[in-house]
């Protein structure tokens, strides 16, 4: 087994991660699945905070006609929704876990207190932030961005559908290339969508590296956290 290059990690899964082939809402066997990589990777000693995003239910861009912030509301919801399935299926495998939202519901979940999430990490608590950062007009990739400069997490792990980042659409176009690397900058030219461009410019500022790497390999995640090359890494 080569070393940890990572030793505290931000996972950030999106919604429709959650969902599997049914493409919203939660399917069971798909979050059993990724929580059993989620478990390998703390099995090693990782520190991890995840942050779940909540397209698998709704997104406040979609709410056609409607008050954007309102819409945004129903989102960070989703978020939490999503929280406590991960939080519940992380449990079952005896790990401890804390959910954190960016809005207050205490009877359900702790409010975020950074300390106190860092302390949970040191504890190898895995804490999952729900809620993105509490504000409209944001996604949840850019809550993964703040909340992993904030506990100091050395990157943020997007596991997706796709195995890394290309400069044209893989399914539509044969011949696309895959970057290995490719820096903040050079993303942000040719506004790639892997993540999005509100958090990449807090990742440049902030010297955060993403890793975007494919979910279709179980053992991916573990070869990410060891630093092994695979994916695309935005630096
Ligand atoms: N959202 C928000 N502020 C945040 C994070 C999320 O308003 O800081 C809302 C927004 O409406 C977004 C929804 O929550 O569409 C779900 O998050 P996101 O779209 O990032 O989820 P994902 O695409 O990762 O499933």
């Amino acid at each position: 087994m080569s070393e940890i290059k990572y030793r505290r990690i931000m996972l950030k899964i999106s919604g429709e991660a959650l969902s599997g082939e049914k493409g919203n809402g939660i399917d069971t066997n798909t979050v059993n699945e990724i929580c059993d990589r989620i478990l390998a990777v703390h099995n090693l000693g990782v520190e991890i905070a995840i942050v779940v995003g909540g397209g698998n239910f709704w997104r406040g861009r979609s709410g056609k006609g409607m008050d954007r912030t309102t819409a945004d509301h129903m989102g960070m919801l989703a978020t939490v929704i999503n929280s406590l399935g991960l939080q519940d299926a992380l449990e079952s495998r005896g790990i401890q876990v804390r959910v954190q939202t960016a809005i207050e519901m205490r009877q359900i979940a702790e409010p975020y207190v950074r300390r106190k999430a860092v302390r949970h990490l040191e504890k190898k608590r895995i804490v999952i932030f729900a809620c993105g950062m509490g504000n409209p007009y944001f996604s949840t990739d850019t809550a993964a961005a703040l909340r992993a400069a904030e506990i100091d997490a050395q990157a943020i792990l997007m596991a997706k559908n796709v195995d890394g980042i290309y400069d044209s659409d893989p399914s539509k176009n044969p011949d696309a290339v895959k970057y290995n690397k490719i820096s903040y900058q050079e993303y942000l030219n040719k506004n790639l969508c892997a993540i999005d461009l509100t958090a990449a410019s807090f990742c440049k500022d902030n010297g955060i590296p993403t890793l975007v790497f494919g979910l279709n390999d179980p053992d991916n995640i573990i070869r990410a956290v060891k630093g092994e090359e695979i994916g695309t890494t935005i630096y």
